[in-house]
Parts: structure tokens; sequence; C-alpha cells
């Protein structure tokens, strides 16, 4: 069955694209085409800042509204995602290929959950105090929304993604002007039709999805006030240029190359299901994935081992089956690069211990068998880049000095593990990895916490109180004494 759409939600309305440019989508594990949406171009983003500036520059406006009120709204609007969580689920799954029991978990029930988070943040956050001065005065410190916001997003989350920034966006008051990937526009659209029923008011969120040109376009544009970009670190370095060049603040959450450290008094078998959050979640297409596994030198052996049963279980297929544990990658040329990637660890001196090829019997779709790469030198191409997929590379270490020089010997520093049947041990390893989210035994994103990376996995935090902050413009009005 396809799913069309004719018209794009700009400006509290579905409108008839400027161009006949469409975008068609292919289902990740059939390979069929399932669905078709306008590509938003030049001429689109233009109605759509435009909208979002008029809403957000409005006197009686969304960001003057009172944060109750834009929290009653937000709201309504997780109510409206809820009312559609199956279909969102099945849409993101269609897709990129997530599971559609993990599409379920996270992309049907997580935006609602940062949005009620938000919500409920902002009804509480003082937003205007007033200090004593040095100078004899005193001072009315005001934080206001800091406009209109361009938000981009990848494929892999897509709506988890957009709701990291439209969470902290909207409660602050702010108008945004989303820009989705090609990959992923059918959950958009849905998206789209919650926000019209919510009765968020025109402009204050529009969708121009498109590629790489249509985001461009949108981040240079005279009338934004804000960048906010996840996606590789390729992008993301552009993203950052275009931003200097202008002056624009921007927020980015890039791509990563974790470490999982497994301390040798772990007990890896009981954690299997952890250890998969922490490492193959969504056929390993998660930036903070701990993709490199460190192993003591002696468990190394009994790891590998362990990773290898472990990943020969896995019940790869169909992302729309249940059962399934391991979906299809987004897409072919995601699935060449991956291919690319496994021949290049082999040629490179490191071992296949499962996986490496294509599954038996699934001669459509996008997939890739679970790959194990053991005898890993840190410096291998595979340690090194991030390779989006089901594909793990152990590499030994002597001690715990040695692991936490192996860990931050990366360009990366977005997540990472550590494996120990002692926390508190856990914690004082985890305290010396370079990175700027890390779990212990577990990993997954809290919102209320901070998340985001050092080194190149980005710039700035999404989440937590912290995620406001990207979001307001400080202003200080000096009272006479
Ligand atoms: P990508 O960088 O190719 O694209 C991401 C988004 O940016 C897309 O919407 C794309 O159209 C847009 N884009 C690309 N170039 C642009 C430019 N010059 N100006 C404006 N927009 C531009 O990444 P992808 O392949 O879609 O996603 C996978 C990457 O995203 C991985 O590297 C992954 O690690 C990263 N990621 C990071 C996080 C995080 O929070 N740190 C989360 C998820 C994914």
């Amino acid at each position: 069955m396809s799913t069309v759409y004719e018209s794009l939600y700009i400006g509290g309305e579905w409108v008839s694209p400027s161009s006949s440019r469409t975008i068609e989508v292919v289902s990740a594990s059939t390979e069929e085409v399932i669905g078709r949406a306008p590509e938003a171009v030049e001429r689109d983003v233009d109605a759509a800042v435009a909208a979002a500036r008029a809403a957000f520059d409005d006197p009686s406006g969304w960001a003057m509204w009172a944060p109750a009120d834009r929290a009653a709204v937000m709201e309504r609007l997780a109510d409206e995602l809820d009312a559609r969580a199956p279909e969102m689920a099945r849409r993101v799954a269609s897709q990129n290929g997530m599971p559609i029991s993990i599409a379920a978990q996270l992309e049907g029930v997580f935006p609602q959950v940062l949005l009620r988070y938000y919500a409920g943040l902002i009804r509480s956050t003082e937003l205007d105090e007033v200090r004593d001065g040095l100078m004899g005065g005193r001072i009315r410190v005001t934080r206001k929304p800091i406009g209109v916001v361009a938000g981009i997003v990848p494929w892999n989350y897509p709506q988890t993604l957009a709701a990291f920034k439209l969470g902290p966006a909207l409660a602050m008051g702010c108008t945004i002007v989303l820009k989705p990937s090609p990959e992923t526009v059918l959950d958009a659209q849905l998206f789209a039709e919650a926000a019209a029923a919510a009765g968020l008011p025109a402009g204050v969120v529009n969708i121009v999805q498109g590629g790489r040109d249509t985001g461009q376009y949108l981040i240079e544009h005279p009338q934004v006030d804000k960048v906010a970009f996840t996606g590789s670190t390729a992008a993301g370095r552009t993203v950052a240029e275009t931003c200097a060049r202008l002056l624009r603040p921007v927020t980015l959450e890039l791509g990563g190359k974790s470490a999982a450290i497994v301390l040798d008094d772990a007990d890896l078998a009981s954690n299997l299901e952890s250890l998969f959050g922490a490492t193959l979640l969504n056929n390993g297409q998660t930036c903070y994935l701990g993709t490199r596994i460190l192993a003591p030198s002696s468990r190394y052996a009994e790891v590998v081992d362990t990773l290898t049963g472990f990943a020969r279980s896995l019940q790869v297929g169909d992302a729309l089956d249940e059962r399934t544990q391991i979906g299809p990658v987004a897409s072919s040329r995601q699935r060449d690069r991956i291919e690319g990637y496994i021949a290049k660890g082999a040629g490179e001196g490191a071992r296949i211990t499962t996986g490496g090829g294509r599954p038996a019997g699934l001669d459509r779709g996008w997939f890739v068998e679970p790959t194990v790469f053991a005898d890993v030198d840190n410096r291998h191409t595979i340690a090194q880049e991030e390779i989006f997929g089901p594909v793990l590379s152990v590499i030994s270490y002597a001690d715990v000095d040695d692991a936490v020089r192996i860990a931050n010997e990366s360009d990366f520093g977005l997540g990472g593990s550590v494996w120990t049947s002692d926390p508190e041990r856990g914690e004082a390893v985890a305290a010396r990895v370079q990175t700027g989210t890390i779990g212990i035994n577990a990993y997954l994103p809290d919102p209320a916490a901070p998340f985001g990376g050092v080194k190149q996995s980005g710039l700035g935090r999404e989440l937590g109180p912290e995620g406001l902050v990207a979001y307001q413009a400080l202003k200080s009005i000096y009272l006479a004494p």
C-alpha cells in the first residue's frame, strides 16, 4: 500500500509545493515503493521561514504566550502523537529498517515523553530574575526565546531527534522550520497531521523535507536565528562553517565511535539485552553505540566468543516482523558503505568471527549480517570511523589504564559504556573517558540529562534543563539605583 502526499505543511496549512519535484519512499525491507511526498525547494523554504518569522514576530503570538499556555498546546500535540503512535512506528520501521519492536518503544513514544517533559519544565522554570548589581543598581536578567530555529534531522531516529529540538524550542517560545531527511518523509508528514490536529498556531512548526541543498538553503536563510543540526560529522562541519560565517548560533549532534569497556569482573552473559541496546540498537544505525568493544587480554577469547554467539543468535528479518532484532539498513548506499568497511577491516588484518556478508534467504531489502571482528587494532579504519551498521570490533587491552587510553584515542566522544560487577569501579573508569555521555552496565539517553558529544561528536547539548539554553537569548536590563 502506498501513502501519497501532495502538500507541504507550512504556515499551519497544507500548501501546494512550488515545484513538481517529489521524494519516492522505498521500504528498506522489501525495496518496494511505499509512498511519495513533495520535495521542498528554495521557494518552499522561503515560505516556511516567512511563516515561522511572522509567527515569532507577532506581538501577541507564540513567543509572547504565557509558558503554561504553550505547555498546554505541547501536551495536546503529545496526545495527538499518542493517537498515531502505532502508525508512526510502522512508518519509521518501513522506511529506515528499524525493527518494529524498537520503533514502537522509541519512535512511537519518546517524542511524546520529551514534549511532556519540556512542557512541565517550562511551567516551573524561572525565566526572569532581578539581582543586585555591583554598581549600586539592580539588574533584570531575562531569558527570551532565541527566535526562528532551523532544525535539521537525520533518518535514523527521525521523530525522536526532531523532538530533541521541538521540545525545548517550543517550550521557550521559538518557532521552527524542520527539515527531515529524504529517507524519512512519511513519518514527518504524519507528524504534521498531529501538529495540525493539536491546533498549533500557524507558522509555529513548518516542515520542508528535502536533501542537502534544501538543508543548506535553510540554514543560510537570512530570517533564521539559530540552527540545530543532527547528522554526520562531515555535514556538521559544513553547517558549522556556514554558521561561523553568518555568526549564527548552532548546536551540532554528530557522529560517534564509542567504546564499550568490558572490565575483568564483568558478567557479560547476564547483560546481553543491555549490551545489545548499547552496541547494536537499530541495526547499528545509532550515533552513540559502543561499537568498539574493549576486552581485557585475560578474557579476550571468552568475550569474543560471547559476542560471536550473541550476534549469531540475533533474529534478522523484515523490520515489520515483531520477532526481528536486526532489520535491514536504511538504503542501498548505506549497505554499500558498510560492506566497504567490512572489506577494509578484513583487508587490514582483523578477523571476522561471524557475519561479514548478506544473510541467506533475504534477497530483497538492504540486509547486512550482524558482524563481529576480532583481533582489531584501535588504529584500524573500522576502529576509527563510524560504520553505522551492525558491525562490532573487539579490541584487546592490557590493564585499565590501557583501556582508557584506547577509548580516548578517537576523534569522537559521544557515548560509551563500562561493564563490571562493581558499579563504583565502573564509575571511576567512566570518569576518565573523554565523552559527553556514558553508561554503566547499560546505555540509554535519559530526557532529564544533557546529551551531546565532545571532540568531533558535536557542540552544545540537547535534553535536560540544559537543553533549553540553546533556545534562549539572555537580556540584561540595568535598573538605575
Ligand atoms: P547526514 O549528515 O548525511 O544528514 C543529516 C541531515 O543533514 C539530513 O537531513 C541531510 O539532508 C542534512 N544535511 C546534509 N548536509 C547538509 C548541509 N550542508 N546543510 C544542511 N543540511 C544538511 O547524516 P545521515 O546519514 O542522515 O545520518 C547519520 C549520521 O547522523 C551519523 O553520522 C550519525 O552518527 C549522526 N547522528 C548523530 C546523532 C547525535 O545526536 N549525535 C544522532 C543521530 C545521528
